[in-house]
Order: C-alpha cells, then sequence, then structure tokens
C-alpha cells in the first residue's frame, strides 16, 4: 500500500521551480533564495490529545491544521514558508481512506500558501492517528521577528479575535503568514510569537524571554464570538474575557513595536492604504514595561496583577 500512496502523493503535488529533486527520491533537494535564512519548525498533533478521538475527527481537518499549526509559527518568525514534510503514523483499520483525506487537507491548506509538500513517511499501528509535519521556509536576515526583543515603552499589538477556539476554529487555523508578510516588509516589530497555548502565557513568555513585564487593557482585548458562546454555555470555565485571555489555539500574532511605528500602521490600515493587508483586525492591547510581571489595567484605569494562563503539556 506504501508504495501506491507514494506514486498518488506524487501525482498529487507536481512540480516545482524551488526544487531540484521532489518527491520519490531519498530526499528531497531545495534551492534556497539567495540572501535569505532558513526557517525551520516542526509540529506534532496527537488523535485525542490535538483533536477529538475517532470517529469525531474529519481527516482533512487534520491535515490543514498539521500545516497550519507550522505556518502559524514561521510567520511568527517572519518568515515565508516554502515547503514542508509530513510523517503520518495511521491506525490499521481505515488506514488508507484516512490518509488520503488527511492529504488532501494538508495539500489544501500548503498550497493557499504556496508551499510544496516535498516527504513524508507513513507507518501503520493498532494505535491512534499520529501526524507530525515540519516547515522549511526563509527569511530575511534583518527583518527576523525574535520573542526575546521586546523594549519598555513598545505597544502589544494583536491579530484578529482571541478566545473559545474549541468551539471550531482550533481545527480551522489561519496562519497569518500574508499578514506578516506585509508587516515585516514595511514596519519595525522589535518582537513576536504567535498565540498557541493562551494570550497571557505566550506574552508571559515574550516578556520573560526580553526581560520585561507588560500591562494589557482589558477593555482593549478583542475577544471573539466563540469566546462570548462559549462562556454562555459554559459560564464555570470564565467570562468572554477570561477566555480570550487564556484560552488556546487562536494562532494570532501578537506583536511588540515602538509606538510610532504602530501609530503608522494603524492608520494606514485605517486609510486602507497599506498593500496587500488582507482586512485582518488589528488591536493595540497593552505596552511593555521595564518592570517584569503581568499587569491588567481595567477600563476605569485600576492596575491588579494578572496570572498568566493558557493550555501546558504536562509531562514528569
Ligand atoms: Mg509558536
Amino acid at each position: 500500500m506504501e508504495q501506491q500512496f507514494i506514486e498518488w502523493l506524487k501525482a498529487k503535488v507536481g512540480s516545482d521551480s524551488r526544487l531540484d529533486v521532489g518527491n520519490g527520491d531519498d530526499a528531497a533537494v531545495l534551492r534556497p533564495p539567495a540572501g535569505r535564512r532558513t526557517v525551520f519548525c516542526t509540529d506534532m498533533l496527537v488523535e485525542g490529545v490535538h483533536f477529538p478521538p475517532a470517529p469525531d475527527y474529519d481527516p482533512f481537518a487534520v491535515g490543514q491544521k498539521a500545516v497550519g499549526v507550522n505556518l502559524s509559527d514561521v510567520a511568527a518568525m517572519a518568515g515565508r514558508p516554502e515547503a514542508a514534510v509530513a510523517s503520518v503514523t495511521l491506525p490499521r483499520q481505515g488506514g488508507q481512506q484516512i490518509a488520503e483525506r488527511l492529504l488532501e487537507g494538508m495539500l489544501a491548506m500548503a498550497s493557499r500558501f504556496d508551499v510544496r509538500l516535498v516527504g513524508g513517511d507513513t507507518t501503520a499501528w493498532d494505535g491512534p492517528l499520529v501526524v507530525n509535519v515540519a516547515v522549511l521556509g526563509s527569511v530575511a536576515p534583518g527583518t527576523i521577528w525574535r520573542r526575546d526583543a521586546a523594549r519598555p515603552g513598545d505597544l502589544l499589538l494583536v491579530t484578529g479575535g482571541l478566545g473559545g477556539s474549541l468551539r471550531g476554529r482550533h481545527l480551522e487555523v489561519e496562519p497569518r503568514v500574508e499578514e506578516a508578510r506585509v508587516l515585516s516588509s514595511a514596519f519595525t516589530i522589535h518582537a513576536a510569537i504567535d498565540i498557541s497555548d493562551g494570550l497571557t502565557l505566550d506574552l508571559s513568555r515574550m516578556m520573560e524571554a526580553s526581560g520585561c513585564g507588560a500591562e494589557l487593557m482589558l477593555a482593549e482585548i478583542p475577544i471573539h464570538a466563540d469566546a462570548v458562546e462559549a462562556a454562555a454555555d459554559h459560564p464555570e470555565h470564565g467570562d468572554p474575557l477570561a477566555r480570550a485571555l487564556g484560552d488556546g489555539e487562536d494562532f494570532e500574532l501578537l506583536m511588540s513595536m515602538p509606538e510610532g511605528q504602530a501609530t503608522q500602521l494603524l492608520q494606514a490600515i485605517a486609510e486602507g492604504r497599506l498593500a496587500g493587508w488582507p482586512g485582518t483586525p488589528l488591536a493595540v492591547i497593552g505596552r511593555v514595561l521595564a518592570e517584569p510581571g503581568l499587569v491588567a489595567v481595567a477600563a476605569d484605569g485600576s492596575r491588579s496583577t494578572l496570572a498568566a494562563k493558557g493550555y501546558l503539556h504536562e509531562f514528569s
């Protein structure tokens, strides 16, 4: 079955001018774009952990997510994704059908962002579906967005809306690749991270890495409609704001940039003259402070300590 599958995949993927050798050899060979650095990341999804157990998941959606979460990481480095490899461990029962839908989902997400699936590996076992994707991309050396370079006085900006992703958005990742491309080519961003484990947790990671702290203006947090609905269904898990602050898998960009640059950026978007901007909402949610820790600023100006909350993969 494996050889058949590789032939099917080769026919689906096609050729690409960025490749000296594509699918079907021992390894793929890429032509690195002149003058750019290589960005490289990987992410694993496990049935029952990152998506519901069978038969409650759609392999197509899992394939899209497996590629999408990696594209989100590349975008958070201001990178341009170019190629991907996928390793899949299939359940023995129904594996072939799952594999085809899974690959179709991967290819759908990859082709939206001009990313080529250049290889992979499949195995089968009596356990659940496990999918690992690695993505290669490139970035201009002067514009790499690290998480450890935020500076006191920077404004904090976030794309999209936050919270309640478990209502379905966590499987429909919208990687902010285009947003990162436009922003990195025209503005100075000191630091960035993609929000995968929750706003306050990922913000605290960025601030700790940068040796800074931050204040968040609670009234400015963009709360997703999913967070409002999730809070109505399960009020015991927090109100919409708490969900926007702590729910994971938003896959939005959190950026730290000089105030003057942020002002110019917001003006350019408001006046519709930021070429290539996909129309994604962008909100200023706070400011970087010299003192470590997170501070919540309420609408009336009162300040309180904010605990970093989010999703952690615990192990011992
Ligand atoms: Mg990340």
